[in-house]
């Protein structure tokens, strides 16, 4: 692409917006150096030769008069290895290199490349001379860490052609050609990382059903209320509910292989908790550190906010990347209302006609085309490769009131809705996600999955616990009018069912032993809950009342189920199993049992 040699005068500066004249033949989204210090700009408006520039950096100082230098190009993003691991600001600028370059802030105007230049990788290629090649085909791979091994692919939108050369195995800088293959009689030259523009999907082959769920360890989620590989869903919740520490969960325990986090400081320090705690977590799988199959993006509370509006971009575009190397990745986003409320500041400086409690009325476009950014797809390239996307957005409503614009607008497009309640958080109930209102529009298309991988009574389990539950809800409304005395023994039952599945099942400390729940044994533990409620049920008719079971010693086992791990909860179970099924009229008679 040409560069712009003319540059433009800035005529305005209004917080992070700018006005610029003397800037034809400049194009939408167009980043341009801003100022003296060349800050880091973006055309978002064109009137002629009038663009109007968000800038990614502080303007304070900026003044009309000074300079806009148009670069010709979009906003883009290097893609190459080296990401893994890595912290970037929201326009991709490495955090640490910046920090040791400049101090403990970033600098306004510093351009430090997104991947290390210098840095040497071990390249295997897995293609030879002569080979066609076409965009999404993976020419080689490299270690890029413990957990992740990069495939270096051909970039989209190049013409196929043929491998004229290829280098052998051995250490490259991501500079260096690597392969270069024969278009129309011309030699073209290939490098292990590529650009590409953040607003601007990368293209697939095709889009595949989400027939996979992403396995989160988690039981509300995965029980209850899974959220398919290549899925969409949003978390809203007051401040305090447990957004962040859900995200967290996720990003540990989902059994994505990469995982992009793109951090909007909530709080003055929150930001920079997850920069101190990110790299200290470890891979619960591998025993690796997290950051080995993790990128973050933070975008901290002294960012100006175009960068925050940026960063979600910047975010989905890294993830598209892995997603085209045939990986599951997972992007949390907490929270997308920090986001809605860059786009809504820039939008009032742009004097647009404000919509909806000040966002502009495009906001729902905004949020609907980043979902739909996500999917399982057939990935480009000649192998057949599948490739997911998973997100799954924090949304802060102010006041926890889910009728707000930035809630509403995203739960018109994502497919699992997981609503935390301020109630259960004030009641210690974590995670504080209802169970009731929440829902996953991806039951359907998940069933037989869970039918084949898991048990196929897994999906009536669920169903009648939902049952159970939404009955206890019922009956509440009953026991607050009439009191608890008022239900019949068979409603107690339902009554207590609930309580276990709520206590016993639902409540899941992240901070304890117990902060992840492999699938299976979310399985044989409702399925013991169960069992317990039929067998209460069974010995009702034989004249044993709720009360007469409450005491027993296998109360305190059921319980107790998810404390028990691995080989511990096998052999725990079965006598639960046991205890159940010998539970009658004459062995609550006889013995206190033991335990
Ligand atoms: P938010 O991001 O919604 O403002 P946080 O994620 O910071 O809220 O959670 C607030 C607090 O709630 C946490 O510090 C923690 O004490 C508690 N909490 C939330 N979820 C859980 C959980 N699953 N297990 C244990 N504690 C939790
Ligand atoms: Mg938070």
């Amino acid at each position: 692409m040409e560069t712009a040699q003319k540059t433009g005068k800035i005529v305005k500066v209004s917080g992070p917006v700018v006005e610029a004249e003397d800037l034809l033949g400049t194009s939408m989204y167009e980043v341009c150096r801003v100022g003296e210090e060349e800050l880091i700009g973006e055309i978002i408006r064109l009137l002629e030769d009038v663009a109007t520039i968000q800038v990614y950096e502080e303007t304070a100082g900026l003044k009309p008069g000074e300079t806009v230098i148009p670069t010709g190009e979009p906003l883009c993003v290097e893609l190459g290895p080296g990401l893994i691991g890595q912290i970037f600001d929201g326009i991709q600028r490495p955090l640490p290199a910046l920090v040791t370059e400049v101090g403990d802030f970033i600098r306004r105007g510093v351009v430090a490349s997104p991947l290390d230049h210098s840095k040497r990788w071990a390249f295997v290629p897995k293609v030879q001379v002569g080979d066609p090649i076409g965009p999404g085909d993976v020419l080689g791979e490299v270690k890029e860490s413990t957990l992740v091994t990069h495939r270096v692919i051909v970039p989209p939108l190049i013409t196929p052609g043929k491998v004229k050369t290829i280098v052998e195995g051995g250490e490259y800088t991501i500079d260096e050609d690597i392969c270069t293959y024969m278009l129309n009689g011309e030699e073209k030259p290939l490098k292990m990382f590529h650009v590409w523009p953040v607003r601007t999907p990368r293209p697939i082959t095709r889009k595949l059903p989400s027939s996979v769920p992403l396995i989160t360890g988690q039981r509300i989620f995965d029980t209850f209320v899974p959220i398919a590989k290549g899925g969409t869903g949003a978390i809203p919740g007051a401040f305090g509910t447990g957004k962040t520490v859900m995200q967290h969960q996720l990003a540990k325990w989902s059994d994505a292989r990469v995982v992009v986090y793109v951090g909007c400081g909530e709080r003055g320090n929150e930001m920079a908790e997850v920069l101190l705690e990110f790299p200290r977590l470890e891979d619960p799988r591998s025993g690796e550190p997290l950051m080995n199959r993790t990128v973050l993006i933070a975008n901290t509370s002294n960012m100006p906010v175009a960068a925050r509006e940026a960063s979600v971009y910047t975010g989905i575009t890294l993830a598209e990347y892995y997603r085209d190397q045939g990986y599951d990745v997972a992007l949390m986003a907490d929270s997308t209302s920090r986001w809605a409320e860059a786009i809504r500041e820039v939008s009032g400086r742009l004097e647009e006609m404000p919509g909806e409690e000040g966002y502009p009325a495009y906001l729902g476009s905004k949020v609907a085309a980043f979902y739909e950014r996500t999917g399982r797809v057939q990935t480009l390239g000649s192998a057949e490769r599948i490739g997911s996307i998973t997100v799954i957005g924090a949304v802060s409503p102010p006041g926890g009131d889910f009728s707000e614009p930035v809630t509403q607008n995203t739960l018109r497009v994502v497919k699992v809705f997981y609503a935390l309640s301020k109630d259960l958080a004030s009641r210690r109930h974590f995670p504080a996600i209802d169970w009731l209102t929440s829902y996953s529009l991806y039951l359907e298309d998940l069933e037989s999955w869970f039918v084949e991988n898991i048990a196929s009574d897994f999906i009536s389990l669920r169903r009648e616990s939902m049952a159970i539950l939404q009955k206890e809800k019922e009956l509440q409304e009953i026991v607050q009018l009439v009191g608890p005395d008022a239900l019949p023994e068979s409603e107690r039952i339902v009554l207590e069912a609930a309580r276990m599945l709520r206590e016993d099942y639902l409540m899941q400390n992240s901070y304890s032993e117990d902060s992840f729940c492999p699938l299976d044994k979310q399985y044989k533990m409702l399925n013991a809950i169960l069992m317990f409620y039929h067998k209460m049920q069974e010995l009702q008719d034989q004249g044993i009342l709720v009360r007469d079971l409450t005491g027993i010693p296998l109360y305190d086992k059921v319980s107790r189920m998810k404390w028990y791990l691995g080989e511990e909860f096998e052999q725990r179970l079965e006598e639960i199993m046991k205890d159940i099924q010998e539970l009658s009229p004459e062995t609550l008679a006889e013995k206190p049992e033991s335990s």
